[in-house]
């Protein structure tokens, strides 16, 4: 049989997981794998469970365990699920096994904890961020088997933790502690954004900085303002004053989008509990992100100036500390045999052409790409994640699938 009419019989066999697919969605949803910096019980039972299956299909599986004493058990796992091919290198898709929290609960229209359907649509916490690339990554290799098609190149499955506080117990920890895993020979796709055409194929990313801002001023009773010193009102205006960054670091670069460096005041932390306490202390976060031209060391001065001033003009004292420092990686090259297979596989299913861009968020593939280990991130991707009514389309779930089963079936 040709390769190309491989490949149909293999479409029309994924187009036929869609039940299980909906099944295995089902099951992930039900593990809600919050890792413990977002106060959660760690990925263990979703690992767990996935591993189960994948040895159930045959695939060898190894846990490469972070220990954390954070989480009952003591570990996050890192799995690495093989299935054979002719030759040793790999096609690797990477995805993250810990979701974010569900955020506030009345935003939800369904139940974020159970798996809801709707015509082609799936509702849950984590469908899409990131059981999207774990369920079509999964099926596409059982296709495969199921059809018994030796690929020649060895299909790799990684599914690690701590993709969404930083990946030191996830993929930092793989490369550090298993460095022999990932080979510059290998395809490796991260399946964890894109655009809803499924024409982006992310190859480079803005560094990333996140501060913690701690304002101390003085507290008081609030009938007597003069007593104290109002951290809050230092803080808004901090948060007003980091509008500079934007003006100073405006470089715009069409290849990435958005185009331009964000600075974005985020997260906020409780101060008092009455309304007639003058607060003094108030902590915040700022998430930026950063085009690769601009050192983040630049960025970190500019915030202290501006933090200067406004300690100056209120009496408060500052305190910045980073809680994410990465500096972008070279990108991964446009040519690249991984963009280019998936340029070929994405043109075959959906009949589009995709093309290499940079991006503002962050993925794991900067440590790849920090490693010199070139990775393409994509899916199609319909920017649900980290949002209430997250949400996945199953036609995407099984074009995707196909995307990836035609690469594995293709790469040489
Ligand atoms: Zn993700």
């Amino acid at each position: 049989m040709s390769q190309s009419a491989t490949f149909t019989r293999l479409q029309q066999r994924i187009t036929a997981y869609r039940d299980e697919m909906i099944d295995l969605q089902r099951e992930l949803v039900r593990r809600l794998a919050v890792g413990p910096d977002n106060d959660g019980p760690g990925e263990a039972e979703k690992a767990d469970f996935l591993a189960a299956e994948l040895e159930k299909w045959g695939l060898q599986v190894t846990d490469y365990p972070a220990p954390d004493a954070r989480v009952a058990g003591g570990r996050r796992p890192n799995l690495i699920a093989l299935w054979p091919g002719r030759k040793p290198e790999k096609v690797w898709v990477l995805s993250h096994l810990d979701v974010v929290p569900v955020g506030e609960l009345n935003l939800w229209r369904t139940d974020p904890f159970s798996l809801h359907v709707e015509g082609d649509l799936l509702y849950g916490r984590g469908v899409e961020d990131d059981h999207h690339g774990i369920v079509a990554s999964f099926f596409a290799v059982r296709a495969l088997i199921e059809a018994g098609i030796r690929p020649e190149r060895t299909i790799g499955l990684a599914l690690v933790s701590d993709e969404e506080t930083g990946s030191q117990k996830g993929l930092a920890y793989l490369l550090e502690h298993h460095p022999g895993l990932f080979s510059p020979q290998d395809l490796i796709i991260v399946p964890d954004a894109g655009n809803p055409e499924g024409t982006l194929i992310e190859v480079s990313e803005k560094s990333m900085l996140w501060l913690r801002l701690e304002i101390r001023g003085r507290q008081c009773h609030a009938s007597k303002p003069d007593m104290g010193i109002n951290s809050l009102k230092a803080c808004a205006h901090f948060i007003v004053a980091l509008e500079a960054l934007a003006q100073e670091f405006n470089a715009v670069d069409p290849f990435f989008d958005p185009p331009h460096s964000t600075f974005e005041a985020t997260k906020k932390e409780a101060n008092v509990q009455n309304i007639n306490t003058i607060p003094g202390l108030d902590v915040f976060y700022l998430d930026c992100r950063v085009l690769p031209i601009y050192d983040l060391r630049e960025v970190i001065a500019k915030v202290k100036d501006i933090a200067g001033a406004i300690a100056l003009r209120f009496g408060v004292t500052i305190d910045i500390s980073p809680r994410q420092f990465s500096q972008s990686p070279p990108a991964t090259p446009a040519d690249a045999p991984v963009v280019l297979a998936l340029t070929r596989a994405i043109a075959a299913v959906y009949q589009r052409q995709a093309r290499p861009q940079g991006i503002g968020g962050g993925t794991v593939a900067a440590f790849f790409r920090r490693q010199g280990l070139p990775a393409a991130v994509w899916m199609t991707d319909a920017f649900t994640a980290h949002q209430p009514n997250e949400h996945v389309n199953l036609q995407h779930l099984i074009g995707d699938c196909q995307v990836f089963a035609h690469v594995f079936l293709n790469a040489d």
